[in-house]
């Protein structure tokens, strides 16, 4: 009583199980697959293979059939409960970035050259969180050096010291540039 099972994915799609020691590997073509190849059957037990039944709750697979019934009722509660779980996180997720972005406001301090001369200008300048790639932090004063700077991205990905981020850096400027500032 084998299970019959559609690929979901314009991708290749490749289960490999270790049936009684010898490896058997499962390959659906593409969804749609003018021969049909996305649509194949596998072998009764599968219903009971916590891998299987993980990529059935991903989504990349569905049982479209099988002889039993029960099992297909079973695996279809059970990938509806899922898809419900994993819709509702999204929801919730999507809402937190949404009022996030709206409420946040960060605090940053003005990359502008110190009046002294020497540093950096001490001016905090307010920007909601959405904007803090839109455009560097800068005071009034300062407001008109903005085309002079670049979001870049700095740190490296394995370095807890040195994280991976984005940066606001002032383009290099040429000495003669520099002199005459
Ligand atoms: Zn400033």
């Amino acid at each position: 009583m084998p299970l019959l099972v559609q690929n979901e994915i314009t991708n290749r799609t490749v289960f490999s199980k270790s049936i009684q020691g010898s490896m058997q590997t499962f390959v659906w073509e593409a969804k749609d697959d003018p021969r049909g190849g996305d649509l194949i059957r596998v072998p009764d037990f599968f219903k009971d293979d916590v891998d299987f039944l993980n990529a059935l709750d991903q989504g990349t697979l569905t049982l479209v059939e099988s002889d039993d019934p029960d099992i297909k009722a079973r695996i279809e509660a059970q990938a509806n409960v899922i898809a419900q779980r994993r819709a509702a996180a999204e929801q919730r997720l999507a809402a937190t970035i949404e009022s996030r972005q709206g409420r946040d406001i960060l605090g940053a301090q003005c990359l502008g050259p110190a009046i002294s001369g020497r540093g950096q200008c001490e001016q905090i300048v307010l920007q909601p969180a959405s904007a803090k790639e839109d455009e560097p932090p800068l005071c009034e004063r300062h407001k008109v050096l903005h085309n002079e700077f670049a979001l870049m991205e700095t740190g490296s990905k394995g370095d807890p010291s040195n994280p991976l981020r984005k940066q606001w850096v002032r383009a290099e400027m040429t000495p003669r540039v520099r002199q005459s500032v």
